[in-house]
């Protein structure tokens, strides 16, 4: 096979056999099909498109192009969740100690923030000491001991996907609903696991804003699991204004022990119970969606999952005194509040800026390589529908350096759309798709 006829059967709307797409992948990671080559075909599949069985070859080939988990050794049945990332997204902390007090087993492999995104491994390196970098190994020591694992992307899984992302970043073949399921599904089905939870964005603060661009990715998402043998099923959930009350990573890990105290914002706390509930029933550990839901309530309020989370963060090296003192957090030096400057109603948030102005402030990277201020953060007074009064408080600022405080100051005030009105509530989850 070579790859320049690939490249030529893709331009001309050529459907590929599961062979080709074997070949253009593990030659391509061993190096022998050069970038040059592979820009091109992914060019050629962001216009052209793929087809379901094309899309599960391509996952397939990406997921067997390094090692896939073997968590035989655990009598529990693994799950994980994928969310596609928001601001103020922290459910991750949250499920995974309810769903492994529940007792299923969570071998969590996440990425870090890039952009408005936050990202689950910035979250838990505020805690002080606490490892993400595990071999594969370790990772699965602590999954025995713990029954859930937090780490990140190891060079052993999935090096396709590396490969390749690094090459659609600088050709412009991101945005393409078939290349972005096999790279999200590829990396989290080499974790192991026997069902996953996509929590697929929509909304302003979302990576796609649409609900049907939404739905399109969680569709082809679950169908491509489950032609790989794996329970799956999407939530379609609302990133129209920040999940929960807070964002920055030291904020984040406050209020997702929050949560687990039973005590916390009633959106961030659904969502989690939501998610955990599928897991709970994906995973067979309850019959219903609705048994699930009350187990997850009920680990809340045992105290079980506060208490997996402290092991967990013991186990993984990190100070497990966070739980009862955060202070122990890195905190900033100063505050700042950002006034409604009218009356009414809050109609509308433009969640991307909001993001983007915490970036700014160092709560964020733009590249990949640059690093986070953990202590950064804002605290949201006000959601979509409440009422307001001049001179009220709409966001406060935690800050360090004020090189880009009036900036991001700006973007805040302008994100918030106040009008006379009381715009109608939205639901916080618009859809469950694959179930
Ligand atoms: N996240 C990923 O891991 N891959 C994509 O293609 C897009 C978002």
């Amino acid at each position: 096979m070579r790859a320049v006829d690939l490249i030529r059967k893709k331009r001309d709307s050529g459907e590929h056999s599961q062979e080709e797409i074997e070949y253009l992948i593990s030659a391509y990671t061993r190096d022998e099909i050069p970038d040059y080559q592979m820009a091109a075909w992914l060019m050629a599949a962001w216009i052209r498109g793929l087809s379901r069985d094309e899309l599960a070859a391509l996952t397939e080939a990406m997921l067997h192009s390094g090692e896939v988990v073997d968590h035989s050794y655990l009598a529990a049945k693994k799950v994980d969740k994928h969310s596609t990332g928001g601001v103020g997204d922290k459910t991750s902390l949250i499920l995974a100690p309810i769903v492994a007090a529940g007792g299923l087993a969570v071998p969590m492999i996440s990425g870090r923030g890039l952009g408005h995104t936050g990202g689950t491994l910035d979250k838990l390196e505020a805690i002080p000491g606490f490892n993400t970098s595990l071999t594969l190994a370790e990772f699965k020591r602590v999954l025995r001991k713990c029954g859930m694992a937090l780490i990140g992307q190891t060079a052993e899984i999935a090096p396709a996907d590396k490969k390749i992302y690094a090459l659609r970043d600088a050709t412009s073949t991101v945005e393409n609903i078939g290349l972005i399921c096999a790279s999200i599904m590829s990396k989290k089905l080499a974790e192991g696991i026997d069902a996953l939870v996509l929590d697929v964005k929509t909304g302003s603060g979302a990576f796609m804003r649409k609900e049907e661009d939404s739905a399109a990715l969680a569709e082809v998402m679950a169908d491509t699991a489950k032609r790989m043998g794996k329970k799956c099923v999407a939530l379609i959930t609302d990133m129209g204004q920040p999940l929960g009350r807070f964002a920055g990573h030291s904020n984040e890990v406050i209020e997702s022990i929050q949560i687990l105290k039973g005590q916390g914002a009633a959106d961030l706390r659904d969502l989690s119970f939501e998610l955990s509930a599928w897991m709970f029933f994906l995973g067979e550990r309850t019959k219903t969606v609705d048994e699930g839901r009350a187990l997850a309530a009920e680990m809340v309020t045992s105290g079980k999952a506060l208490e997996k989370f402290r092991d967990c963060i013991r186990t993984q090296g990190g100070n497990p005194r966070v739980i009862d003192d955060s202070s122990l957090l890195p905190a900033a030096r100063s505050h700042v509040e950002v006034k409604s400057p009218s009356s009414g109603y809050v109609c509308d948030i433009n969640c991307l800026n909001l993001g983007v102005a915490l970036a700014r402030l160092g709560g964020g990277r733009e590249k990949k390589d640059q690093n986070v201020d953990h202590a950064v953060g804002l605290e949201f007074h006000k959601r979509i529908g409440d009422p307001i009064k001049t001179g009220e408080t709409l966001v406060t600022i935690a800050y360090n350096a004020d090189g880009q405080l009036q900036t991001a100051q700006k973007m805040i005030a302008a994100s918030y759309i106040i009008g006379d009105k009381r715009p109608a509530a939205r639901p916080l989850i618009r859809r469950i798709i694959g179930c």
